[in-house]
């Protein structure tokens, strides 16, 4: 329903598109995946490192209604059936992960103060406490998001995670020591796999979202205008 620069199937709201052509988009992907018998679920997306556990007590109804995603979050985790755990994304890291044995999922919206507060990293911990996820039996996906090949960032950004992280020479590509580029995939890698994630159970779709923006939304690509993709989870009694 969206036209430039959102054209496509636009799933984000509050990014300068109409509301109802977005209420509109996530009418369609919706019905098109048959996913009407699931509640969808979004999360603000702050750039933090927030983490919110989903039961039965949440706020979970209104995928169409802008108004009624879960606030102040950057990352979302339940064991509920029927229930699709949703982030949208331009770039940022859409991080999926279901714990096979304990039939628990996560979805996580990581940028890169995200990923340098240690989102990831906070939500396998919350799974841990919550749900006794052994993470030796989780499966992470990692989605389409901005590649090394195309992400420079500025002292800012470096500083930031070489106060965090003893290995952030090896995420970087540094042109100099106030300027390079930045592996934001690896690093949730990273995080991932020091927490207790085999690395073999970590698939990545390792596709630059702002080479590929004939295909994806791009935020550094279009300057910072365009829409949203989405990256979501459900655990299902049946199949879909
Ligand atoms: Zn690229």
């Amino acid at each position: 329903m969206s036209s430039l620069p959102y054209a496509g199937l636009n799933l984000g709201y509050f990014v300068g598109d109409n509301d109802k052509n977005v209420a509109e988009n996530r009418r369609i992907m919706r019905k098109s995946l048959n996913l009407q018998q699931t509640r969808m679920i979004t999360a603000d997306q702050v750039h933090s490192n927030k983490v919110s556990v989903i039961n039965e007590k949440s706020n979970i109804s209104g995928w169409e209604d802008p108004r009624r995603s879960i606030r102040l979050t950057d990352a979302l985790i339940t064991n509920l059936q029927n229930l699709t755990l949703v982030i949208t994304v331009a770039d940022c890291v859409p991080v999926l992960i279901y714990d096979t044995k304990n039939k628990v999922i996560a979805a996580v919206h990581a940028g890169w103060k995200g990923t340098g507060l240690g989102i990831v990293k906070r939500t396998l911990d919350q799974m841990k406490d919550s749900f006794k996820s052994n993470l030796e039996n989780c499966q992470v996906g990692i989605g389409p998001s901005i590649g090394i090949c195309c992400y420079s960032v500025d002292i800012k950004v470096i500083d930031f995670f070489r106060s965090k992280f003893s290995y952030w020479r090896e995420i970087f590509n540094l042109e100099k020591n106030t300027f390079g580029k930045l592996n934001l995939v690896e690093a949730n890698k990273r995080q991932l796999i020091e927490a207790g994630v085999p690395a073999q159970n970590i698939s990545s779709s390792d596709i630059c979202t702002s080479c590929n923006n004939d295909l994806f939304y791009s935020f550094r690509k279009e300057n910072g205008v365009t829409g949203r993709q989405i990256a979501f989870i459900s655990l299902n009694n049946k199949t879909l």
